[in-house]
């Protein structure tokens, strides 16, 4: 099963994904993660995002597009995957659809998880994150077992420096112009389906598996 998340930033995709990953035995996917590990790394490819991310711009389609279409031919994902901050731009949809064309394949589901933009700012700043595994939380919704450490690894946990009120409203500015088109891209072609992302979590992901199956 192949599928993609798409939603506002904070609007908890990347929460669904690794539930749907868990439920479904599919990796979960997100190029926010990927380019947070190069920054960490130290790599030439962290260096060239972090630029874009601190402003909370996107990154580049030639830097991205390249990376996800390598992520997506390793052998884990044969049997699909779950993509979370993928695609964020009408260019990154098409490249992904004629990737997967060329290969006989396509998309099944693009989960729009919809919540508005004023529930967005409370989940950013309450948003922690672990950068050594990728966990999230948050401190009211989702807090971890011991405050500021994360349940799975025993790291640290931080607010990202983009989830401060001003970039997080940088980011949705960039949400509106360039990724919510990809609402009706998908839409089109027949494989939307929208989820309230303002219910609790849990009810989020029921509604999420009656589409996907159990
Ligand atoms: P995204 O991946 O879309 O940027 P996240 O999954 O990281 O968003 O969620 C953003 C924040 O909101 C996190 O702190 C998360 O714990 C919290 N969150 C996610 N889903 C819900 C929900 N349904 N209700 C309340 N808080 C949520
Ligand atoms: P996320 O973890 O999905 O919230 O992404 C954090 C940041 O990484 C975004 O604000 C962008 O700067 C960058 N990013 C992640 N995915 C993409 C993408 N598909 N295209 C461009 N930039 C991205």
């Amino acid at each position: 099963m192949k599928i993609i998340m798409l939603g506002a930033p904070g609007a908890g995709k990347g929460t669904q994904a690794k539930k749907i990953a868990e439920k479904y035995g599919i990796p979960h996917i997100s190029t926010g993660d990927i380019f947070r590990a190069n920054i960490k790394g130290g790599t030439e490819l962290g260096m060239k995002a972090k630029a874009y991310m601190d402003q909370g711009q996107l990154v580049p389609d030639d830097v991205t597009i390249g990376m996800l279409l390598d992520r997506i031919s390793e052998a884990d994902c044969e049997k699909g995957y779950v993509l979370d901050g993928f695609p964020r731009t009408i260019p990154q949809a098409e490249s992904l659809t004629n990737a997967l064309n060329e290969r006989g394949e396509k998309m099944d589901y693009a989960v729009n998880v919809d919540v508005p933009d004023e529930a967005i700012v409370t989940r950013m700043s309450g948003r922690r994150a672990c950068l050594a595994c990728g966990a999230t939380y948050h401190i009211v919704f989702n807090a971890p077992k011991t405050e500021g450490v994360c349940d799975t690894c025993g790291e640290k946990l931080v607010l990202r420096d983009d989830d401060k009120p001003e970039t997080v409203q940088k980011r949705l500015t960039v949400y509106h112009d360039q990724t919510q088109p990809l609402i009706d891209y998908y839409q089109q072609a027949g494989i939307l389906v929208t989820v309230d992302g303002t219910k609790d979590l849990n009810e989020v992901f029921k509604d999420i598996t009656v589409v996907l199956g159990e």
